[in-house]
């Protein structure tokens, strides 16, 4: 146990004199209240209070009062700091970080609480047998902060190849400080590299447990912000930074674990593709896709994002190391070792709250696995290059594309319905009605556009 009296004490002495206490709201976008350090043992137990209305806010900060559960602005929750993940701030050094959790006043659980739900699905699986692991990339657009340029554009922080060393060269004093930043911070990282799409750049994170790897993936953006800030920088994590360019995806790897042992090493008898419980986790986060993207990707932007021949993901289908399939079933070897097997979601970016998104893949993943759903032999090509007869022909359906199809793949999926339960659920698709009556008769680049700088 942590005790809050003697943390506080340290950090004052430290120089710490506020501690920021973070959650992500149904937008995926970061919310905070920060206290001075001296209120963190009361703040500790008795939170700090929050307005309800935060569940039902939209991407552009309107309020919809749509959700019968929250549909006056009368009600107050309490945010309390999760002491384990309180983290001095390497970039913002008069601050500390803290995951928190949303409870009702009197205590007891709240039903809209993101977190929390990750947790349920955390200890079902453990009820089980089971442990998961999972471990975030984030892609990201850098723009300098200053001035646009004479188009009225972002200027890029940098124009070189794609995986160039000389790009990154043009942002190098950013990029050393920020993994001495994320290592201060506690965030172990796999690796950073320009990527694909202009000025784009990734950070991956080495793979935790699901709760943790969500408040990393929180603690990783305040952490890039604050480390592009101090440079004259500014990161872009939406789906799209334009409509026409290549994506931020935040690509989701999970693997599932029984006794230490991790059920999507290579099967006995077919090396390339896991054993029984191993494809039933793969079935049954295939089985779910659409439902699972519709809260892992769950934006207007997302949408757009996920199309054919972006390494995105736009068909419901697998792959083996396949980098167009929405599932990529990553291989161990000898190498490697065969813990290094994994499923990555490529459905996934920075809109979507990366509790709700960890529960989403858990749920669909246990109960694939409960259930040995069949996940059918993997396609290794991109069947967006193939004819709609040919997709046809081998069952392969587009992944919802509207607002609307994606509201209809999460009702209809009852498991992950359930994932949400009814208040939470409520809220959720009253946010993405309001998200996409608001985008309705926008532009594609005044929506992608409005999205830039939210995450
Ligand atoms: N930028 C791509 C996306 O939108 C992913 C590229 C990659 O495979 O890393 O998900
Ligand atoms: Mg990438």
């Amino acid at each position: 146990m942590v005790d809050a009296g003697t943390l506080a004490s340290e950090l004052a002495a430290d120089g710490v004199v506020g501690v920021s206490i973070t959650w992500a709201d149904n937008n995926g976008i970061p919310r905070s209240r920060t206290v001075p350090v001296a209120s963190l043992p009361q703040v500790a137990t008795r939170g700090v209070g929050v307005s309800t209305v935060l569940a039902v806010f939209d991407t552009h900060d309107a309020i919809t009062f749509a959700h019968q559960g929250i549909a006056t602005p009368s009600g107050d929750v309490r945010l309390v700091p999760d002491l384990r993940g309180l983290t001095r701030l390497a970039g913002q050094p008069a601050l500390a970080w803290a995951p928190g959790r949303q409870i009702a006043v009197d205590g007891s659980p709240w039903p809209y609480d993101q977190r929390g739900v990750l947790e349920a699905q955390v200890e079902a699986a453990a009820a089980e047998g089971l442990e998961i692991r999972a471990g975030y990339e984030m892609e990201f657009v850098l723009t300098q902060a200053g001035d646009p340029d004479p188009g009225g554009e972002p200027r890029l922080a940098y124009h070189a190849p794609a995986y160039s060393p000389h790009a990154l060269l043009a942002v190098d004093e950013f990029v050393a400080d920020l993994l001495a930043d994320l290592a201060a911070n506690g965030v172990p990282v796999h690796q950073l590299h320009a990527e694909y799409g202009p000025a784009q750049v990734e950070l991956s994170i080495v793979a935790a447990d699901p709760v943790t790897a969500a408040d990393r993936q929180l603690l990783a953006r305040q952490t890039i912000h604050a480390a592009a800030r101090a440079h004259g920088l500014r990161a872009c994590f939406a789906p799209l930074f334009t409509a026409a360019d290549v994506g931020n995806g935040w690509h989701l790897h999970t693997s599932v674990w029984r006794d230490g042992r991790n059920l999507l090493v290579g099967g006995a008898t077919s090396g390339d593709r896991p054993g029984p419980d191993g494809m039933g986790w793969l079935g049954g986060l295939l089985r779910d896709l659409p439902a699972v993207a519709a809260i892992t990707a769950p934006s207007v932007p997302s949408l757009a994002r996920l199309r054919p021949g972006y390494f995105a993901g736009a068909y419901q289908f697998w792959g083996v190391e396949n980098r167009e399939a929405p599932l990529r079933y990553v291989l161990g070897s000898e190498l490697l070792g065969a813990d290094h097997a994994n499923v990555e979601l490529k459905v996934s970016d920075a809109s979507a709250n990366p509790y709700l998104a960890l529960a989403a893949v858990i749920a669909a993943g246990l109960a694939g696995l409960r259930e040995r759903a069949d996940p059918g032999e993997p396609v290794q090509a991109d069947p967006g290059r193939w004819s709609e007869q040919e997709r046809e022909a081998r069952g392969l359906h587009r992944l919802p594309t509207t607002p609307a199809e994606q509201e209809e793949a999460l009702t209809g999926s009852k498991r992950l319905a359930a994932v949400l339960g009814e208040p939470l659920l409520g809220a959720f698709l009253a946010v993405r009605r309001s998200d996409a009556a608001w985008a309705a008769d926008r532009s594609l680049d005044d929506v992608v556009a409005a999205h830039r700088w939210r995450y």
